[in-house]
């Protein structure tokens, strides 16, 4: 009697707000009362009893628990409070099994029990390492809220494969991070497949920080839409079929977003013939998708300018890349996936600024209208440009977008592209490299990046580069450095050849395109990178108007 009189009490206790969030491959979020066993719940529970493992009125459902690690070596570990009260809630049992079950529990490591509360099947206890870490300025980003993605993306991973469809997470005193870690971990792009993995809700535990929490979702939905973008295959993800997803998922946040879907006689229009030249050799369709968000106050407000690059297949052209490993050359889009899903974010939080996103989508492929090494193209400023490798076909479409970037009095212009493979062998997966003519906006760019954990690294603009792409035989520059090394350096000379604003910064994506584990609370595969970096930077140009 005494126990159930503490559960029933434990329920009032642990109240919960009704914000779950669908983890389909195009999440959505949606209200619901987690008080009533919704369908999916009511489904859950006759598969199982089905196959003979749960009987009678079980809910299943899991509570994920944050354990902070002790100070001192002889200290316990220490629960978060929302850890503590539920602790309290079982009298005591949750600690007591944790101490007996094994060693204190490690960073980013988890420990599961079942049966310890009507409510919950499952409670997974996450390790968040030490309280307080804070930012650590050798690895600039801050740590506690890295912890926080982590170890909750792991504890919903494990609740994920118990096939438990919904889940609670304790905001562990970040609602924004847990948010992030649990909707950036549950996603995997199965679209195609006909196993797919559960699709899991989650909610956040009790109240605190409930608009932070929100806030994470949308941020890490946003990831999760470049990912699912990048992940497509390309026979999928066609430059028609790309611009058709932006403008479906941009329908529905509000009338102060314009989408313009240009296709080839306006690209002809516009003389953009370097972007043209690539395009000519796919019978796929080019399209240049110019979004509008009019967030700010004044419509005349100078926007933030984001350019992506947006070649949807890669094969290399003429120059054709070897074919291991091709495949992933469908994220060569990385930089419009990620552009254009932060420019959705940034209209879903209403965020009161001005952005224009630009994206040159076609496809780089080989045929007998494609561009041969040595061909001469003129880009929009009427720039000559000499073709000497048809691989490096990202600054040619670049450059013809950035040209039409001036055109529209920016404040910034931000441009992403998977541009080198320099870029990786240089940094591998841990930082975008960024190369940028302005201090003030890097530095809005580096502040973001250690909030999201999604750093950046800043690389060089010299002279010393440029002269490498503009030393050419037959036109104003050549698409490639006279020398190997140095690759995403002379990429970066040969972009700013076509930029003169004041407030400018290349993001060279390509090494942090793809997760192979590198990133804890991100799957293998598209990473969709750096997304939440970009939607930070636009926060941040959006509370602070007279920095840039
Ligand atoms: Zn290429």
């Amino acid at each position: 009697m005494r126990l159930l009189l503490l559960l029933a009490k434990g329920k009032a206790r642990l109240a919960r707000n009704a914000l779950s969030v669908s983890m389909a491959s195009l999440p959505s979020v949606s209200t619901r009362g987690r008080s009533t066993v919704t369908g999916k719940q009511a489904e859950n529970r006759t598969r199982w009893n089905n196959h003979g493992k749960a009987s009678g009125n079980i809910l299943f459902q899991g509570l994920i628990l944050g354990l902070f690690a002790s100070e001192k070596e002889n200290e316990a570990s220490q629960f978060t409070s929302a850890g503590d009260a539920f602790d309290k809630v079982v009298s005591g049992k949750l600690s007591e099994l944790l101490t007996i079950s094994g060693p204190p529990l490690k960073k980013g490591k988890t420990r599961i029990f079942h049966g310890l509360h009507q409510d919950f099947s499952s409670i997974v206890v996450v390790g968040l390492g030490k309280k307080g870490a804070g930012v650590n300025d050798l690895e600039n980003w801050n740590e506690d809220k890295e912890n926080i993605r982590t170890a909750v993306a792991v504890g919903c991973r494990q609740v994920q494969d118990l096939e438990v469809t919904s889940v609670e997470v304790d905001p562990c005193g970040d609602a924004q991070a847990a948010a992030e870690g649990a909707v950036l971990g549950l996603f995997e792009y199965d679209e195609l497949k006909q196993k797919k993995k559960p699709v899991v809700e989650v909610q956040l535990h009790g109240s605190d920080g409930i608009e932070a929490w929100k806030k994470g979702l949308m941020y890490a939905k946003g990831q999760n839409l470049a990912r699912y973008l990048m992940e497509a295959p390309a026979n999928y993800i066609t430059p028609t079929r790309f611009a058709a997803v932006i403008e479906e998922k941009l329908k529905s946040v509000g009338s102060n977003v314009t989408v313009h879907i240009r296709d080839k006689s306006w690209i002809e229009a516009q003389q953009m013939g370097s972007f043209l030249s690539v395009a000519k050799g796919s019978d796929e369709l080019p399209i240049f998708l110019e979004i509008h968000y009019k967030g700010s106050s004044d419509a005349n407000e100078p926007p933030l300018v984001f350019v992506g690059k947006g070649i949807t297949f890669d094969s290399g052209g003429i120059s054709i890349k070897p074919s291991a490993n091709m495949d992933a050359m469908r994220a060569d889009m990385g930089g419009a996936a990620t552009i254009c899903s932060a420019i959705v974010t940034a209209a879903e939080l209403k965020l009161p600024l001005n952005i224009i996103g630009l994206t040159p989508l076609c496809e780089n492929l080989p045929s007998g209208k494609a561009n041969k090494p040595g061909d001469v193209v003129r880009a929009m400023n009427g720039k000559t440009i000499q073709v000497d490798n048809t691989d490096a076909e990202g600054r040619l479409v670049l450059a013809d977008a950035l040209c039409y970037a001036h055109s529209f009095n920016p404040r910034a212009i931000v441009d992403a592209a998977t541009l080198t493979g320099a870029m990786d062998v240089a940094l591998g997966s841990a930082a975008t490299g960024v190369f940028t003519n302005s201090d003030k906006l890097w530095n809005h760019l580096y502040k973001a990046s250690i909030l999201t954990g999604d750093r950046v690294w800043r690389m060089p603009l010299f002279e010393h580069y440029t002269k490498q792409v503009t030393d050419c035989q037959l036109a104003d520059l050549n698409n490639i450095g006279k020398y190997r090394s140095g690759g995403a350096c002379t990429a970066a000379a040969f972009l700013k050849e076509f930029v003169t604003v004041p407030h400018w910064a290349h993001l060279d994506i390509a090494g942090v395109m793809a997760n192979k584990d590198e990133v804890p609370y991100l799957r293998k595969g598209m990473a969709g990178r750096p997304t939440r970096t970009l939607v930070e930077l636009a926060t941040r140009l959006s509370q602070e108007k007279e920095s840039i």
